[in-house]
């Protein structure tokens, strides 16, 4: 989302509603944010794609109620994670890519694959080795091996972790309240590096509920989008 929203920006978008051909017309070469904030992103079945605006119901609402007033950017996730794994990869000379995502763990990332392998781009295929290892298996392998898991989890009581703070999160508040507790200049730097995204997030929010919009379950998760992976996402669209 924030990778459409920035496109919008940088094209000088007024945030206004239209017909999408009148605002192809306005905007000149930005027709895929467009498509976006249109609602025109459609699966191969014709159904509504999750990749339009209206997959977080309320937001096209509450933006052209209330256009972002700073800069949004998806380059968070292009820069710190995409780039450099891809670059690792490419110049690796690998031919397999190992990485520990679980079916069960739910997710944008978990839902995306349907087994745990699959053909990589440059001859670089990808294997998942715990695909299909639920819960209790993983339950099983920490207490056999006697693992200690992270201080998130055993003494935060966190459930699921990624980058900290991360406001594209759906539990950001309540790490923030962790934060703020057990590690105050974590706090303190979280704010800082996303405190306009936390204020315009939570002012959506308010709206929502204030005008009894109810959320979709996996709204918030669309790193593959911002990242561009154009092979991922027609696999999602398929
Ligand atoms: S998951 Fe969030 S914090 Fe991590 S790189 Fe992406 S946008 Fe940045």
């Amino acid at each position: 989302m924030s990778g459409m929203i920035s496109r919008l920006q940088r094209h000088g978008f007024q945030w206004e509603d239209g017909p999408l051909d009148v605002l192809l017309g306005r905007y000149q070469n930005c027709r895929a944010a467009l498509r976006w904030w249109c609602n025109d992103y459609k699966t191969k079945n014709g159904n509504p794609s999750k990749f339009n605006i209206d997959w977080a119901p309320g937001m096209k609402e509450f933006m052209l109620r209330n256009p972002p007033k700073f800069p949004v950017s998806a380059a968070c996730c292009d820069r710190a994670k995409k780039r450099p794994s891809h670059d690792f990869l490419a110049a690796g000379g690998f031919d397999l890519n190992c990485t520990g995502i679980r079916k069960q763990e739910g997710g944008q990332r978990s839902t995306t694959y349907k087994s745990c392998f699959d053909n990589g781009h440059g001859g670089i295929d990808n294997y998942r080795p715990l695909f299909w290892w639920s819960v209790q298996d993983k339950e099983l392998y920490r207490k056999h091996y006697g693992i200690i898991l992270s201080d998130c989890y055993e003494v935060w009581g966190m459930k699921r972790t990624g980058c900290a703070g991360c406001p594209m999160g759906k539990g950001f508040d309540e790490e923030l309240e962790l934060a703020k507790f057990f590690e105050p200049k974590r706090y303190r730097a979280m704010l800082a590096v996303f405190g306009r995204s936390y204020e315009y997030t939570w002012r959506f929010l308010e709206f929502r509920e204030k005008h009894k919009i109810k959320p979709k379950k996996d709204e918030f998760q669309f790193e593959i989008w911002e990242t561009g992976d154009k092979e991922r996402i027609s696999e999602i669209l398929a």
